[in-house]
């Protein structure tokens, strides 16, 4: 499939995401059960998983979103900013980050230290991707859907410029 001037295949089809997606949220019931977490997605690519996630968890919990953002086109541009941060008072709240993809990591620890600053209860991170080859930051994720190749991938709510949000499948830059 060509997104703009590049040429994506499927790596990871829907049902694969969903059977991934599925265990994750029941180990997170079973974890957060009698402690309304809060979830945050990581906004715009965390969107999709997020929404199938908290769907997957079967407690009371509440739904926050807030925008970072550290990318341009295909490779991370080294900023990270609080574009739209979160309304809701975080001391003594257990949280559960919910990113896309774990790439260098900046995003994810840049986003913790804020957290951690504002004293939740506890926070807990799950990433659907990680890239473990592009990590340059230390961060704990205590849960990953799929560790992937050092690629560039679109779909699930993930985007190349602007395109490939709504794909259901996963699909990663084919080489030329
Ligand atoms: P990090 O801060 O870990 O380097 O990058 C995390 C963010 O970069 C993710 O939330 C995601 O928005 C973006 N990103 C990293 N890798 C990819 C990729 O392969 N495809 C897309 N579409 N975005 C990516």
């Amino acid at each position: 499939m060509q997104i703009h001037d590049l040429e994506f295949k499927i790596f990871l089809s829907a049902a694969q995401i969903q059977d991934r997606v599925q265990s994750i949220g029941a180990a997170l019931t079973t974890q957060y059960e009698d402690k309304n977490p809060l979830f945050i997605s990581i906004l715009s690519g965390a969107f999709v998983f997020a929404s199938d996630l908290i769907r997957s968890f079967n407690a009371p919990c509440e739904v926050g979103f807030v925008k970072l953002s550290s990318y341009k086109g295909t490779r991370s541009s080294g900023d990270v900013q609080t574009v739209m941060g979160l309304e809701k008072d975080l001391e003594g709240r257990h949280l559960i980050v919910v990113e896309d993809i774990v790439d260098t990591g900046r995003t994810l620890h840049f986003f913790l230290e804020h957290l951690r600053s504002q004293n939740p209860a506890s926070v807990c991170t799950v990433a659907l991707l990680c890239k473990p080859d592009a990590l340059q930051f230390e961060v704990p994720i205590d849960y990953i859907g799929f560790e992937i190749p050092d690629e560039f991938v679109v779909g699930y709510g993930l985007d190349y410029d602007g395109l490939g949000r709504n794909l259901p499948d996963l699909l990663v830059k084919s080489e030329e």
